[in-house]
């Protein structure tokens, strides 16, 4: 099993599970509510800690009681973080979720007054024995540093990042990465209506990765071969909260097991379809075998 490292946020997630998703201007009562540790980098990480990997986190924790949730968390889940940079004043992201319990769809409204994770803070992590680092597509021009750094001083450890919005500069990172795992929304805000269509017009020589909701994944092979997996929907779908963060998971985890690529999409597929099937990530993996 391997050392991974993924730098990105850790929230505070309030989840209100609905009947059905509020018209504007009216009032609603939620059938439930959960206060749980959310953000894409440690929902990843906690589906590959269950995977067997050893997981560290590189990230903001300010000392303030929202964050003693997401701390008891990591820790359930055994992630390490002992890399991360802690503050004494702030306050910990925090995304407010309406959970429709109809469709499984998810609305976030997010809300930050917390820094990001610099380059300075990223240089005092001892790599030589991490074998993978997967990054959030954020905080664009420290994270460029980063990935500089990893391709001056560790051109051998894998890194993918995830794009998952539209923001400034961001296709400035693309050329650093070794793997691109790109979201329909951010591919839709180019103009792209398909996955296919997006990747063909791409020019970087390495994998690329396309999740695509209901509709599955596609990649572009390192041979700039077109590979698509359907999604694999559950009996019933329950949640769709972190299904791409549980797809980003069973993508890593069998890039770093040496699995090609279209095994791994269909992976990937396999394992974020079985989480839209349950609430949250509690225990994804224990009745579930992805195939090696
Ligand atoms: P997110 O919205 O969390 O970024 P996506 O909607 O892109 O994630 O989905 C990521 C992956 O999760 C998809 O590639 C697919 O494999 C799986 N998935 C998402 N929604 C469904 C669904 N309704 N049924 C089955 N699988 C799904």
């Amino acid at each position: 099993m391997a050392n991974i490292l993924a730098i990105g946020i850790a929230t505070l997630d309030i989840i209100n599970v609905v009947e059905s998703y509020p018209t504007e201007d009216s009032e609603l009562r939620a059938l439930s509510q959960q206060q749980l540790r959310g953000g894409n980098a440690t929902n990843t990480l906690t589906v590959l800690s269950q995977l067997g990997h050893h997981c560290s986190w590189g990230g903001i924790l300010i000392d303030e009681p929202d964050s003693q949730i997401i701390k008891d968390d990591l820790a359930k889940s055994n992630i390490d973080i002992s890399s991360c940079k802690q503050l004494a004043s702030g306050k910990m992201p925090t995304s407010y979720i309406t959970l429709n319990k109809k469709t499984g769809s998810r609305s976030i409204v997010h809300h930050r007054d917390c820094p990001e994770f610099s380059f300075l803070d990223f240089q005092k992590i001892k790599l030589d024995d991490v074998d993978w680092v997967h990054f959030e597509g954020r905080n664009i021009a420290e994270t460029q540093l980063m990935l500089q750094h990893l391709k001056q001083h560790y051109p051998h450890l894998p890194c993918s990042l995830e794009i998952e919005k539209p923001r400034p500069d961001i296709e400035q990172l693309f050329e650093l990465p070794d793997v691109l795992l790109f979201s329909q929304h951010y591919v839709e805000s180019l103009g792209f209506n398909t996955a296919s269509d997006f990747l063909t017009s791409l020019k970087h020589d390495k994998l690329i990765i396309c999740a695509w909701g209901n509709q599955g994944a596609w990649a572009l092979d390192l041979d700039k071969n077109i590979v698509h997996s359907s999604a694999f929907p559950p009996s019933q779908l329950i949640d769709t909260l972190g299904a791409g963060d549980t797809f980003n998971a069973g993508l890593i985890h069998s890039l770093v097991m040496d699995i090609e690529p279209q095994k791994a999409l269909e992976n990937a597929c396999q394992l974020a379809g079985h989480k839209c099937g349950q609430y949250g990530f509690v225990n994804l993996t224990t009745h579930f075998k992805l195939q090696s």
